[in-house]
């Protein structure tokens, strides 16, 4: 029997455009999510779609370079347009082969196999939570409801190259498959798609109820469902409801404001935000350093007098004073309103820190100690020793 399959995309219940396409021309089958915002997503999205009904690639290697080539495209009319910088697409794309289906997946739409009742998730989703997923940083259930849940790593459109996975899975009768956009999976549970995949009397129902369940979940965002049954076992059935806006009616794509969809813009500018914000605190600290290098401060270490150079204070690991110079002039021996003084660590210069320290040195009580002589100064602790005071 003849490939029979359904296409189905709704704008969902939060966005007033639609910027995803599909595309169902046996044995080709396609889902494509534009991003960048404005009229962007929707023409990177329609580009890959139309090249792909333009060419019908036959062979995995024909859809392979393709996409590279549709990939250079978008680049390049996204670089001669200041509107559409940013512009790109997910594509999850399957060909129909000899009892085989060849897929090429770039982004975080998705390819399903329904095999006996079992819904099998064919393509890894090149996602910023996909990846955490993957590395096992993250459930799968946590990955839903993860606040960065839309950043996609992947894209066409959005480099002049792009790493497009390839795959294959052998097929066997029976076998249903699902391509669809991110507004689906991520408004409905795994095992509700999984339910509606494999209980459906016919694809166009499969195809309304899971839009339906998209939609009742919250319908956050565009929701394009291609479901096709290679062998033909399960029938195509009647028209997909009306409500159901048919994949490319550019009907509900009012031009005007958008705010909705700036994902692919947002993750490029994310990470120049990122770098510009790494360098910006490199440079204060650098320059916070330096400049509390210039203050020096008499304070206390091991129970006696020192100076400090830097200031009293530390930024994470970043210690904003060293220890300059210890004297063996104890706490103890001073007034109570001088260790005071010290312990509020007030900050001078070097010529005023190390007056500070003479002067006390001077007062302490002379200790017996040969290796100092009388005039060396600053750090003894002999009364003599003590000249000249400077503040
Ligand atoms: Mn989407």
């Amino acid at each position: 029997m003849p490939t029979t399959f359904v296409t189905a995309t709704h704008t969902g219940l939060v966005r007033r455009g639609n910027e995803d396409a599909a595309l169902a021309d046996p044995p080709l089958f396609a889902v494509a999510d534009g991003m960048g915002g404005a009229q962007a997503g929707e023409v990177a999205a329609g580009m890959v779609v139309a090249a792909l009904q333009e060419h019908r690639p036959r062979t995995a290697a024909e859809l392979a370079a393709l996409v590279e080539a549709s990939n250079r495209s978008i680049f390049e009319r996204a670089a001669g347009n200041a509107s559409r910088s940013g512009m790109g697409t997910t594509l999850t794309a399957a060909l129909i082969g000899d009892g085989r289906v060849d897929f090429v997946h770039v982004g975080d739409s998705r390819a399903y196999r329904l095999r006996d009742g079992r819904l099998e998730q064919l393509s890894d989703d090149h996602s910023l939570v996909g990846e955490m997923v993957r590395r096992g940083e993250l459930s799968e259930a946590g990955a839903l409801s993860h606040p960065q849940r839309s950043i996609i790593t992947r894209a066409l459109g959005v480099d002049d190259t792009v790493e497009v996975d390839s795959f294959s899975v052998e097929l066997a009768p029976g076998d249903r498959f699902l391509l669809c956009s991110d507004g689906l999976y991520s408004m409905v549970p795994a095992e509700r798609i999984e339910a509606i995949l494999g209980g459906g009397a016919d694809l166009a129902t499969i195809a309304a109820a899971l839009i339906e369940a998209a939609n009742a979940g919250g319908g956050e965002d565009n929701i394009t469902v291609v479901v096709f049954s290679p062998d033909g076992s399960v029938p195509a059935g009647s028209a997909v409801d009306t409500s159901i806006v048919p994949a490319g009616d550019e009907a509900e794509s009012a031009a005007g404001e958008r705010p909705e969809k700036e994902r692919g813009r947002w993750w490029r500018s994310w990470r120049v935000l990122a770098v510009s914000i790494a360098a910006l605190i490199v440079l204060l600290l650098a320059g916070t350093w330096y400049l509390s290098q210039q203050f020096y401060y008499v304070g206390e270490s091991d129970g006696k007098l020192a100076i400090f150079q830097g200031v009293p204070l530390e930024i994470g690991p970043l210690s904003l004073s060293s220890l300059y110079r210890q004297s063996d002039v104890t706490l103890g021996s001073l007034e109570p309103f001088e260790q005071e003084r010290v312990r509020r660590q007030e900050l001078s210069s070097l010529k005023t820190a190390e007056a500070m320290l003479e002067n006390y040195a001077g007062r302490q009580p002379a200790q017996p100690d040969p290796d100092r002589g009388s005039g060396s100064g600053r750090t003894t602790g002999t009364r003599t020793s003590s000249t000249t005071v400077e503040f």
